[in-house]
C-alpha cells in the first residue's frame, strides 16, 4: 500500500487536496490533507466513498456499439482501434454531406479541471470546425453579471469568511455544496458575526441564522433593489467610496428607487420587517461579506438578481477590509495562465448553440441539422431542460450519439457509441478552485479499470485519424502542462510553486483585498453599475419580470443540489426514489401524505414520484433536487421534464426554478 497526493476536481468550490491509499494500482481509501488550509484535513462523503464509483457496476470499462434501437440497451464490445474508425467515418461523412457544423460537441465540468475539460477536446472541434457549444447550465447568468459589474476581480476568500462580522448567505446552501465554508462561519459566529440566510428553504444554516428571510423563488430581485434604495435614502450609502471606486450610481438609484421594501416584501412574500432589519445590520456591519449562490440566477430574473446582490457592497462601502464584499466564482479571476495556448487553436466563427436548448436545437436547427452529437462530460439526458424532447430526439435513428463516459449514465444509454472514460485520480488533472484561490497538478495516482482512456487520449487519437495533427502540437498531459505555463504570464512562477509541492497561489496570493490589492478589470477600473452591455442584453436591467404561476400551476418548484451528488455525478448510486418536498400546507391541501405516490406536472411534463413533507420548505415552493436519474421516478422522468424554455435575462441562463406546477396524488 502506498500513499500518494491528489486533489478533488469536481465540480465544488472547494477543491480539496486530498491523500490516496493505493494497492496494486486501486484506490483503497481517500482522505483529505492539510496542504490547503480549507480542506483542513476533512472531506465531504462523496469523495470518501470514490471507490464505489470508480469500481461499482455501472463503471464503463469497454469501447461498446449499439446493436439494438436506441436504448434498447443491446451493445457489443469492440476494440478501441474499430470504435475509433466508426466514429471517425462517421464524422468524415457528416462532414462531406452536410458540413463540419452539423456536428455538435456537447460538454460541460464534468468531473473536470483544464487537462480533461477540453484541452485535447477543444483543439479536435475547433479543427473540425464543427458547431460552438455555449454552456449555461450554470454559473452563466452570475459570469456575465459579475464580468459586467466588476470584470474579472477576485472575490472574498472563503478562509477570510473568519474576520466577517456579518455574512449574508443568498441561495446557496454550503452544508451540501461547500462545506467547508460551514466551520469557517461558524467560526466567524464565535467570534460574533451575524449570519443572514435568503432561501426559501430553512436550510441548516438558516436554522441557526440571525435572520432567515425566505424569499419566493425568482423574487430576490426586487429583494435586492429595495435594500439598494433603502441604503441611499437612510443616508447608509457610501458616498465617498461611490464616487472614487464605481459609475452609474445615478442610474441604479434610479432603478432601485421603483421598489420599497413594502413593495418588495409582497412580491417575495415575506414579512417586511425582516427586510428592515436587514437594511439595518447591513449598514451597521463591517466586515461584511455576500455569498450570492447558483441558486439566485437559475430565473428570468436572475441575471439581473445577482448583479443587484453584487452591487450592495459597493453601495454600502464594504470593500477595503478582510472579510467584506462579496464572493461570487473566484475560479478563472486569478489566474494569469490559460490552457488556451497549449490548444494552438484560436475559437472558430461557426454558429454557436445554447446547450439549455438541447430539445429545441435538436428539432428546429437547419443548415445544417445537427447530425452527430458528441456528449463528453456531460449527462444531457439527466440534466438538460426540456427532458422529455431530449430524450425523444436522442432516441432519433438519424442523430450518431457518440458518449465518452465513465459509467453507464442515462445519455449513454440512449448513444450509438460508447466509449470508457477515466475518472479523476487515473488521469493527469490541472485544476483550480472557484472559491479556494488554489491550483493543484495533479498526477494519475491509479491504474484505469478496463480500457478507460482519459479525454485527451480520445481526442488526440482523433485528431490523428482525421488528420488534424499539425507539427509542434503539445499532444500528451505532459506536453500540454508544460506548454500552459511555458506562454502564460507568471506561467514559470506557478510552475515552480506546483513542482514543490503540487499547490498554487495565484500572483495575487490566496486572499486579496478588493480594492486594495486588485481593482475592477473594467477599462475604468471602476464598478460598473449600470454596465451598458448588461443593459442591452437584458432588455432592461433590474426591469423585474413577474412570478408566471397560474391559477393551474401554483407552486414553484426548485431543484437545488444534493449533498450526495455532483449534479447527476453519483447518481448511479443513489438508491432512494425520485421524491418532492412540500411544505406540509400544501401536502394537507391535496390530501398528500408523507410517502404517497404523487404526479407532478405541467405543460412541460410529468414526473411520477413520492411525496415527502417537509417544514423546512415555505408553502408555495416544492422542491426536487437537481442530478436524479431516470431509474429514480417510476415514468423516467426527473425534474428537468418541467422546466419550461425560456432563459434567464443575462448569459443563455437555464431557467431551472421557473417551474411552475401542480401536485396530486397518483
Ligand atoms: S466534492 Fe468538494 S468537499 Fe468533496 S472532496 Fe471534492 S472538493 Fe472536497
Amino acid at each position: 500500500m502506498e500513499q500518494r497526493s491528489s486533489a478533488c476536481p469536481l465540480d465544488c468550490p472547494d477543491l480539496c487536496g486530498l491523500t490516496v491509499s493505493i494497492d496494486n494500482g486501486k484506490v483503497i481509501e481517500v482522505t483529505g490533507d492539510r496542504r490547503g488550509p480549507l480542506t483542513d484535513g476533512f472531506i465531504c462523503g462523496k469523495v470518501r466513498k470514490i471507490t464505489d464509483h470508480l469500481y461499482g457496476d455501472d463503471r464503463v470499462l469497454h469501447p461498446m456499439i449499439r446493436t439494438g434501437a436506441k436504448g434498447e440497451g443491446k451493445w457489443r464490445q469492440a476494440t478501441w482501434d474499430e470504435a475509433l474508425d466508426l466514429v471517425a467515418s462517421r464524422i468524415s461523412e457528416i462532414r462531406a454531406k452536410s458540413g463540419s457544423s452539423a456536428i455538435l460537441p456537447y460538454h460541460y465540468g464534468g468531473s473536470n479541471g483544464w487537462l480533461t475539460e477540453g484541452a485535447l477536446a477543444t483543439r479536435f472541434f475547433r479543427r473540425l470546425g464543427s458547431s460552438n457549444l455555449d454552456r449555461t447550465f450554470c454559473a452563466a447568468a452570475t459570469t456575465a453579471a459579475t464580468r459586467g459589474l466588476y470584470g474579472v476581480m477576485p472575490g472574498v476568500a472563503l478562509e477570510d469568511y473568519a474576520h466577517a462580522k456579518l455574512i449574508v448567505l443568498w441561495g446557496v446552501n454550503p452544508s451540501a455544496t461547500s462545506i467547508h465554508l460551514v466551520p469557517v462561519i461558524e467560526r466567524a459566529r464565535e467570534a460574533g458575526a451575524k449570519l443572514v440566510v435568503f432561501d426559501p428553504r430553512r436550510t441548516p444554516l438558516a436554522r441557526r441564522a440571525d435572520l432567515h428571510i425566505p424569499v419566493r423563488p425568482g423574487a430576490d430581485l426586487p429583494v435586492a433593489m429595495a435594500i439598494i434604495n433603502a441604503l441611499f435614502e437612510r443616508g447608509h450609502a457610501d458616498r465617498a467610496f461611490l464616487a472614487e471606486h464605481a459609475a452609474e450610481v445615478d442610474e441604479l438609484r434610479k432603478r432601485a428607487a421603483a421598489w420599497s421594501l413594502e413593495a418588495a416584501a409582497r412580491e417575495a412574500n415575506v414579512d417586511v420587517s425582516l427586510l428592515d432589519q436587514f437594511v439595518e445590520l447591513y449598514a451597521a456591519s463591517s466586515p461584511a461579506v455576500i455569498r450570492p449562490g447558483w441558486g439566485l440566477e437559475r430565473n428570468r430574473n436572475g441575471g439581473s438578481a445577482v448583479a443587484a446582490a453584487l452591487a450592495l457592497p459597493a453601495v454600502a462601502g464594504k470593500f477595503g477590509v478582510r472579510g467584506g464584499g462579496f464572493t461570487m466564482s473566484n475560479g478563472d479571476v486569478n489566474w494569469t495562465v490559460t490552457p488556451e495556448s497549449a490548444i494552438a487553436e484560436p475559437p472558430t466563427s461557426q454558429r454557436t448553440l445554447n446547450m439549455s436548448q438541447l430539445g429545441k436545437l435538436l428539432v428546429e436547427t437547419t443548415d445544417p441539422r445537427i447530425e452527430c452529437l458528441f456528449v463528453y462530460n456531460c449527462n444531457p439526458a439527466a440534466t438538460a431542460p426540456d427532458q422529455r424532447r431530449v430524450i425523444e430526439q436522442l432516441r432519433r435513428e438519424d442523430l450518431f450519439v457518440v458518449v465518452h463516459e465513465q459509467v453507464w449514465t442515462d445519455t449513454a444509454q440512449l448513444a450509438d457509441v460508447v466509449l470508457p472514460c477515466t475518472a479523476f485520480l487515473e488521469h493527469r488533472e490541472l485544476r483550480r478552485g472557484y472559491g479556494t484561490m488554489r491550483m493543484f497538478d495533479s498526477p494519475a495516482v491509479a491504474t484505469p479499470p478496463g480500457e478507460a482512456r482519459s479525454n485527451n487520449a480520445l481526442f488526440g487519437a482523433l485528431l490523428e485519424r482525421l488528420g488534424l495533427v499539425r507539427p509542434g502540437d503539445a499532444m500528451t498531459d505532459d506536453e500540454l502542462v508544460a506548454k500552459t505555463f511555458a506562454e502564460s504570464e507568471h506561467g514559470a512562477a506557478l510552475k515552480a510553486q506546483l513542482d514543490k509541492g503540487t499547490i498554487a497561489e495565484p500572483p495575487h496570493g490566496s486572499h486579496p483585498l478588493a480594492f486594495v490589492d486588485t481593482f475592477p478589470t473594467t477599462p475604468d477600473r471602476k464598478v460598473h453599475l449600470v454596465p451598458e452591455s448588461l443593459d442591452r442584453e437584458a432588455s432592461g436591467l433590474y426591469v423585474y419580470k413577474p412570478d408566471p404561476r397560474t391559477d393551474e400551476f401554483p407552486l414553484a418548484m426548485i431543484s437545488p443540489a444534493l449533498s450526495t451528488q455532483i449534479s447527476s455525478y453519483f447518481g448511479q448510486l443513489r438508491t432512494a426514489p425520485a421524491a418532492l418536498e412540500m411544505s406540509p400546507a400544501d401536502a394537507a391541501a391535496r390530501k398528500i401524505v408523507n410517502g404517497a405516490p404523487i404526479r407532478v406536472w405541467n405543460a412541460q411534463g410529468e414526473v411520477r414520484c413520492i411525496a415527502k413533507i417537509n417544514a423546512d420548505l415555505r408553502e408555495g415552493v416544492v422542491l426536487m433536487p437537481k442530478g436524479l436519474w431516470r431509474k429514480h421516478s417510476r415514468n423516467g422522468y426527473t425534474s428537468n421534464a418541467l422546466i419550461p424554455p425560456g432563459l434567464a435575462d443575462l448569459g443563455g441562463q437555464a431557467a431551472y426554478n421557473d417551474a411552475r406546477v401542480q401536485v396530486a396524488l397518483d
